[in-house]
């Protein structure tokens, strides 16, 4: 373990681009446990897609650190329906914000990609030398596009002038704060909203999409938040490092370990005129644990958590009006 951080975050001011965000959010918490002051500002001060805005508002703060957890992000529906969003929004916040920081004398900064900046057909585990080595899942390009292009942009910064600015690319993250909207929402969030439903409903069978065979990878949003706290404070470099726990699973067996949590004792059925995604993305997580770090919550714990807070936020007459439309 390192005792001694490279980076120090004690006295200084961080802000989190995208605190509203579950995972900007939950890195915000995380950051409320060491001895810094935490910036935000809504999306209606600071529109991040404008550089003006985000310049003055560098100005005005001057940040010592800043993490960039803002980003337009969504399941595999949505990214397949709106790609020039996905890829407009997220290369101007990703612009904007580095461009600022360097010229607001930002001491460190952490990008936040996904796992899906890798090529869909990546040998498993996925290791951070596999980035740019084939082609990429046609369903969620545009915003892959687009995060390769932040982890770029780290990289040239950091060789044009001197920025230590870092890339941490986590697999797929949940719990609360998730998006639990059927058409935008990612696998873990959707499944149980409608196991939930299900299960009030007393419904025979619950529908998963696609096959039920692709495998994924599952980190829950607070070791994802400590895990940046820890590479921010551990590590310098150009490369970019994967967040994740190392495990993955079947969606089928994702969907039947939800039912369980949730308590739905229905059927599963597997609609396959929905699409699969790419088969599987299992992060290679060697390199963060030498950084010495390593996952906490399980996932069946953080399923239960995840749940809790729909129970307590979201669940209720809206959501069951969606559900079954
Ligand atoms: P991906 O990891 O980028 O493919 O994004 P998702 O989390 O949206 O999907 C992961 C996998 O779960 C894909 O194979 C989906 O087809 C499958 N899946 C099963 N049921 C659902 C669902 O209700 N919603 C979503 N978004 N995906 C589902």
């Amino acid at each position: 373990m390192h005792k001694e951080p490279l980076y120090s975050l004690k006295g200084k001011s961080v802000w989190v681009a995208g605190h509203r965000g579950m995972v900007g959010s939950a890195i915000a918490d995380r950051l409320g446990k060491e001895d810094c002051e935490i910036l935000a500002v809504s999306r209606r001060e600071v529109d991040l897609r404008r550089a003006e805005q985000v310049e003055a508002w560098m100005e005005r703060m001057r940040p010592d650190a800043v993490v960039l957890a803002a980003a337009r992000v969504g399941g595999i529906f949505a990214n397949d329906s709106n790609p020039a969003d996905f890829i407009y929004d997220n290369l101007m916040i990703e612009a904007n914000v580095v461009d600022a920081a360097r010229r607001f004398d930002v001491e460190k900064l952490v990008f936040l990609g996904s796992s899906c900046i890798y090529p869909r057909l990546a040998a498993q585990p996925i290791s951070e030398s596999a980035l740019l080595s084939g082609p990429l899942e046609k369903t969620n390009e545009w915003y892959a596009i687009a995060k390769i292009s932040g982890v770029k942009l780290c990289q040239a910064y950091r060789r044009q002038h001197g920025c230590d600015f870092i890339s941490a690319m986590p697999t797929n993250l949940y719990g609360p704060r998730d998006n639990f909207d059927l058409m935008t929402s990612h696998v873990l969030p959707a499944l149980i909203a409608k196991a939930h439903v299900a299960k009030e409903e007393r419904a025979a069978s619950l529908d998963v999409w696609g096959s039920g065979l692709p495998r994924r990878e599952f980190l829950y949003v607070d070791d994802a938040a400590d895990a940046v706290v820890h590479l921010m404070k551990h590590y310098s470099g150009e490369e970019h490092v994967n967040i994740g726990t190392g495990v993955d699973l079947p969606i089928a067996d994702l969907a039947q370990l939800v039912c369980d949590v949730v308590g739905f004792r229905g059927a599963l059925r597997f609609d396959v005129s929905k699409p699969d995604g790419t088969p599987r993305k299992l992060l290679d997580v060697s390199r963060i644990a030498e950084l010495g770090w390593r996952p906490r919550v399980s996932l069946e714990e953080g399923i239960e958590r995840t749940y809790l807070w729909y129970l307590q936020n979201q669940a209720g007459p809206r959501v069951r009006a969606h559900v079954e439309a």
